[in-house]
């Protein structure tokens, strides 16, 4: 049955059978056993599917993952640690020394950093473009070792909206697969599978656990690119891994090629696995996804206007407001909201904008995002401290750049809050 994405939430993964836990149990082992040597062997030699070892695979992570996929429609998923593993695993995956992909520059500091420095001294290079750039300049930002396009759908903290159709288009003029980080809008407001997208990342750390609780990370494989049409490129799936006697990965799993590479040989290797506890409480938190993501575009959008009308306020950003740059491309992709989080800017600057924090009472100022909570950040004095004043152009935060993450507390006690702050 093809449920839809509420049921889903609610019931996909989890699949118990006669006198089974009705709730997800947490497997907490990092065993399974077997009753003959052969039995294990085969496991060992991916001839058959099964528990071993917790590093590879567990069934608490196999449900919540299972779900994952299910909700953005794709073939397969894979938990990790977190949503920097994630980002991670799904472009060394596919990138090794002495290749390149480019990114759009408005990602997430994290990502940012992630690909501008740690993944440069492993000897993959990157090019940063603007993602509203035409077709034809990002086109020119192509190498022959160029193996990924890479982009968010909803930008953190610079909320511009990805046009997802385009930057497939290129990528697949280009051959090469676009992944795109979809953690803001959770596959509740967009499947960006459905664009063109090839590889789906998150960090569950966000909307999917949503309670602030447990940091995690998810790859997800859509299973619709086609590795073996560009062979060349992508050697670590179309030729022997000799890690496993040779095995094939496009050959031995077909449209699951690029996900079972990531458990079996990168998950095995580099081990940033989930716990099946933060595994459980992300399950848990998907249980509500599709009703707190309802909640949380509906307040944003009464304070994105609240803001908008306010005289202390100098700019707005987010995707539901009329006036908004991405209003056009948010009601394509994102047509039942974007998510909680709007970025705006005072009057009075940085030090205005500092103030305006420090006087809020219910709003806590916490690094995160996404959770229950309404919570706010300044990012160029925390998340993105880093980076110059130039990069933070480059990556869309304003020096003055004000994130607010609304939760799904009443909206009338939120904007009380920020109007005794705004004084
Ligand atoms: C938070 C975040 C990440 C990093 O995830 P962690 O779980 O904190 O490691 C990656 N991408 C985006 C868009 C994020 O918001």
């Amino acid at each position: 049955m093809n449920y839809k994405r509420e049921t889903i939430c609610v019931q996909g993964g989890w699949k118990p059978k006669k006198g089974d836990p009705r709730v997800l149990p947490i497997y907490q082992s990092t065993t399974f056993k077997y009753e003959t040597s052969e039995q294990m062997a085969k496991l060992f030699d991916l001839e058959e599917s099964g528990y071993f070892y917790t590093r590879l695979q567990n069934p608490t992570l196999d449900a919540v993952a299972s779900k994952i996929a299910d909700l953005e429609g794709g073939v397969g998923a894979m938990l990790t640690s977190s949503g920097q593993a994630a980002n991670f695993y799904a472009i060394f995956n596919i990138c090794s020394a002495g290749d390149h992909f480019i990114s759009t520059s408005t990602i997430y500091g994290g990502t940012f950093n992630l690909f501008s420095v740690t993944l440069k001294k492993l000897g993959i290079d990157v090019t940063f473009v603007d993602q509203d750039a035409s077709e034809d300049e990002i086109i020119k930002c192509f190498r022959p070792n160029t193996k990924v396009l890479f982009g968010e759908t909803v930008a953190n903290p610079g909320l511009k909206v990805l046009d997802i159709e385009k930057m497939a288009r290129i990528a697949h003029a280009q051959g090469v697969p676009l992944i795109v980080d979809n953690t803001f809008p959770t596959p509740i407001n967009c499947r960006p599978i459905e664009w063109g997208a090839d590889i789906i990342t998150h960090s569950t750390t966000k909307y999917m656990d949503g309670h602030a609780t447990s940091v995690g990370g998810v790859v997800v494989d859509s299973g619709n690119f086609d590795w073996d049409q560009y062979a060349d490129k992508f050697p670590g799936l179309t030729t022997p891994d000799d890690s496993y006697h040779g095995l094939v990965y496009t050959k031995a799993f077909g449209k699951s090629a690029y996900i079972t590479k990531a458990v079996v040989q990168l998950m095995r290797d580099l081990g940033s696995i989930q716990s099946p506890q933060n595994a459980f409480l992300t399950n848990i938190g998907l249980e509500t996804l599709h009703l707190r993501m309802e909640r949380h575009c509906e307040n944003a959008q009464k304070i994105a206007e609240f803001l908008e009308s306010h005289d202390k306020i100098a700019w707005v950003q987010y995707p539901g407001l009329k006036k908004d740059k991405y209003y056009d491309l948010g009601q394509k992709y994102l047509p039942t909201g974007s998510c909680g989080v709007i970025a705006f800017g005072l009057k009075g600057g940085r030090d205005a904008s500092i103030h305006f924090i420090d006087s809020l009472q219910l709003i806590a100022i916490v690094t995160h995002v996404a959770d229950a909570r309404t919570c706010v950040l300044h990012p160029a004095s925390h998340t993105h401290r880093q980076l110059s004043d130039e990069q933070l152009i480059e990556a869309g935060v304003a020096p003055d750049l004000i994130r607010l993450s609304v939760g799904i507390e009443n909206v009338e006690d939120l904007i009380n809050d920020i109007k005794q702050a705004l004084g």
